[in-house]
């Protein structure tokens, strides 16, 4: 059986329109060209990651403009189509998003660059059956679309440990699915769909990466590289390698590759290009960038079935409450994920049980705050009881559902 290619390729520091295009194509041509891929006169969705401000290019949050032009001059060239498309994480003005992260200059240059938000939804099937959604409502543009190329960047991730091409999908849905996918069960609805949308390839956009509380509030890391394949596990399983994780470490490549989606076996992979060893650089991984908290009675228990979902949302949300000079909201507080036993002494200001998998109705707090893994305002909230009401911090809108 072939191998599965992923393509490395290095630009320059700080790359400008030029090297960019170059390394772009350099990336696509180290995997075979996009003849078998994209056709003459087909429409080709172009999916950049516009999850949040901050958009500019220093923070690594957002696609850069020059990474998506490039995507949509190769594809351009091929005859075809190019739709530049995204819409931003819940909440958050993707209009804004698009004027931040430069990508509405790409107008200007007459290039189709859309904000999905404003889109109709559509509902499309998911073959062989979605675990957790079926049929899947996505963006009418998505369904329009005869290719889907993703652009995400590479991040640490404050829930999934890593975002970057599988995680990336995202944007492709309405904003009331992408809250449904935390009720339900995040890491198999992201597979639901990948399933249903097919994505052909996926371009990393890897120049300007974040580590520790990505995929909004991260460091910028400078890698100045480009990936390109047709398997978005195995591209996914590569990224991972560079920046320090196994591939098992990574939930979502685990279960795209049980349902078929890939391969995130190594051995199944070609590097082509520059190779691992030579650009690899460990990432500060979310639960590291988390704050230690003495605050009085609190305690943080983990219990044996806590996966890295609600591990991380609880670091993530430490890490937001200390930056907003909160943390005295977690005194005489407990929280528990993953089926934690109850601390015998109890906690006089609450427990707070956090994910619904691993937390049976009959184990949960007077606070829980539900979803698989819950969302980080929902945990918020949770520790807030009646004494104030959270907010998304990211988001534009945070009182959107
Ligand atoms: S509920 Fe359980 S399986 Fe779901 S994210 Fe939390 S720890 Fe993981």
């Amino acid at each position: 059986m072939s191998k599965s290619q992923v393509s490395i390729v290095k630009t320059e520091p700080q790359p400008d329109y030029e090297a960019v295009l170059a390394a772009v194509r350099k990336s696509i041509d180290l995997i075979g060209g996009l003849d078998d891929i994209v056709k003459s006169g087909q429409l080709v969705l172009i999916n950049p990651s516009w999850v949040a401000a901050p958009a500019d290019k220093e923070t690594g949050t957002c696609t850069w403009p020059e990474v998506s032009r490039a995507v949509a001059d190769v594809v351009k060239a091929a005859g075809a189509r190019p739709i530049i498309a995204e819409s931003s994480a819940v909440g958050v003005d993707c209009e804004k998003v698009v004027k931040e992260s430069g990508h509405a200059e790409l107008r200007d240059l007459g290039y189709e660059v859309v904000n999905l938000k404003d889109d109709k939804t559509v509902k499309l099937p998911v073959p062989g059956g979605g675990l957790i959604l079926d049929p899947m409502p996505v963006w009418e543009t998505v369904d329009r679309a005869d290719v889907i190329i993703t652009v995400p960047v590479l991040k640490t991730h404050d829930q999934t440990e890593m975002t970057c091409s599988i995680k990336k999908l995202k944007g492709l849905l309405p904003d009331k699915t992408k809250r449904a996918f935390h009720q339900q069960g995040l890491y198999d609805a992201v597979i639901d769909l990948m399933t249903a949308v097919k994505p052909s390839l996926t371009i990393v956009d890897a120049i300007i990466c974040q580590e520790g509380m990505g995929p909004i509030y991260g460091d910028p890391v400078e890698m100045d590289l480009v990936l390109a394949s047709r398997d978005l596990v195995a591209a996914d399983t590569i990224c991972g390698q560079i920046i320090g994780y196994q591939p098992e470490d990574l939930k979502l490549s685990v279960n795209a590759a049980e349902r078929g989606l890939g391969t995130m076996d190594p051995a199944a992979i070609e590097v082509v290009g520059e190779t691992v060893e030579s650009v690899q650089r460990r990432f500060v991984r979310a639960s590291e960038a988390a704050p230690k908290v003495t605050v009085n009675g609190f305690k943080l228990v983990f219990g044996e079935e806590t996966c890295t979902g609600c591990r991380n949302t609880v670091y993530s949300i430490l890490h937001q409450l200390d930056g907003e000079g909160n943390l005295d909201y977690l005194e005489k507080i407990a929280i528990l994920t993953g089926g934690a036993a109850f601390p015998e002494e109890g906690a006089a200001n609450g427990v707070v049980t956090v994910g619904d998998k691993c937390t049976p109705k009959d184990r949960r707090g007077d606070r829980h705050a539900k979803g698989c893994p819950p969302n980080s305002v929902d945990v918020v909230q949770a520790i807030l009881g009646d004494r104030g009401e959270a907010k998304r911090t990211y988001a534009d809108d945070p009182d959107s559902d």
